[in-house]
């Protein structure tokens, strides 16, 4: 048996055409243009491209963004005013400040001062919360993305055995609160699991979210169970830079149901995410109804 191949990509390109859709009503009915503000401090290369691939991505659906580029050695009360700034700014829905941060900051300070209704990241504590108590909050972005794709292929996920590999609290975390929140029986597992093997032959979901290359292989994959590789991992292969993920493909395709690959899969899913929460966001502000299919 050859799994279903779960195209990220195409699903992406539908959540931002969903997203578009939203943005022009709320500009013809309302007058109103969501806006995403990014804040980049410091010049990591690989954070360089994830804000312009965002900031490229936010235009494209209609909506305004605001780059905020600031220097490596910016003082934490500079990047704070800042985030000050863009929460008292109504043309502002979004907030999302580019990690990891230069050392010499508090990530956790400066993410907790944005105004959790604009963290379209959903990392603010109150968003923890609420997330983890059930309750409307903004959801991160790859977990939701992960959540959307498994609705897709699912349907209903109520009853079904998920094992999150992964407890960060960016990934593993948030998406077993949603798995929750869908009913399915739960187990998070990470780097001190007794048994692993046995616990991820279990799952009928199993979401991998490490960042060890090809870690998973396809005999712990239960015969039909869908696979959610989160994990982008460089490797170097037969002389060439190649991306892979948590999971061994090859193998697992053979016993998977379904499978998301790397690249393809979930990457391109969470920046459409990252657009869908600044649309919910804005219509939260504005007292206007949520956008359907684009929240938890
Ligand atoms: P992290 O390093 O913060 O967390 C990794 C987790 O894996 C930890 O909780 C740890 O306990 C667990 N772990 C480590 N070794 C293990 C082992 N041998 N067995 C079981 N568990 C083990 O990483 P993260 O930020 O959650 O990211 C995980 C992966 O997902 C990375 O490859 C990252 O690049 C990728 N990622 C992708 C996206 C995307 O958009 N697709 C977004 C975020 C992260």
């Amino acid at each position: 048996m050859s799994a279903d191949i779960i195209d990220g990509k195409a699903f992406a390109a539908k959540v931002r055409e969903k997203v578009a859709g939203h943005v022009a009503r709320l500009k013809e009915e309302h007058g109103i243009v969501p806006g995403l503000a990014v804040v980049l401090v410091g010049e990591d290369p690989a954070s360089q491209v994830y804000v312009r691939s965002k900031g490229k991505q936010t235009v494209e659906v209609g909506m305004n963004s605001y780059e905020h580029k600031l220097d490596a050695d910016t003082a934490e009360a500079d990047l704070l005013a800042l985030i000050d700034t863009l929460n008292n700014d109504p043309a502002v829905h979004g907030i999302l400040v580019q990690l990891p941060l230069p050392k010499h900051l508090d990530e956790d300070l400066v993410i907790n001062s944005i105004n959790p209704a604009k963290d379209v990241d959903g990392f603010h504590i109150s968003n923890v919360g609420l997330l983890g108590t059930g309750q409307k909050s903004m959801v991160p972005c790859t977990p939701l993305g992960c959540l959307m794709m498994l609705r897709e292929h699912h349907g209903s996920l109520s009853g079904l055995d998920a094992v999150v590999i992964g407890r960060s609290n960016i990934v593993g975390k948030p998406m077993a609160q949603l798995l929750l929140g869908d009913s399915c029986t739960v187990t998070i597992a990470h780097s001190r699991t007794k048994d692993l093997p046995e616990v991820v032959r279990r799952a009928d979901i199993v979401v991998a979210a490490v960042g060890r290359p090809e870690m998973v292989p396809g005999d712990w994959i239960k015969e039909g169970a869908t696979v959610i590789d989160v994990g982008i991992n460089r490797i170097e292969r037969d002389g060439k830079n190649k991306l892979v993920g948590d999971v061994d493909f090859a193998s697992a395709v053979e016993r998977a149901g379904a499978i998301t690959p790397v690249p393809g899969g979930v990457g391109p899913m969470t920046i459409a995410c990252l657009l869908a929460n600044t649309v919910t966001a804005c219509c939260r502000a504005n007292g206007l109804a949520e956008p359907e299919g684009l929240t938890a």
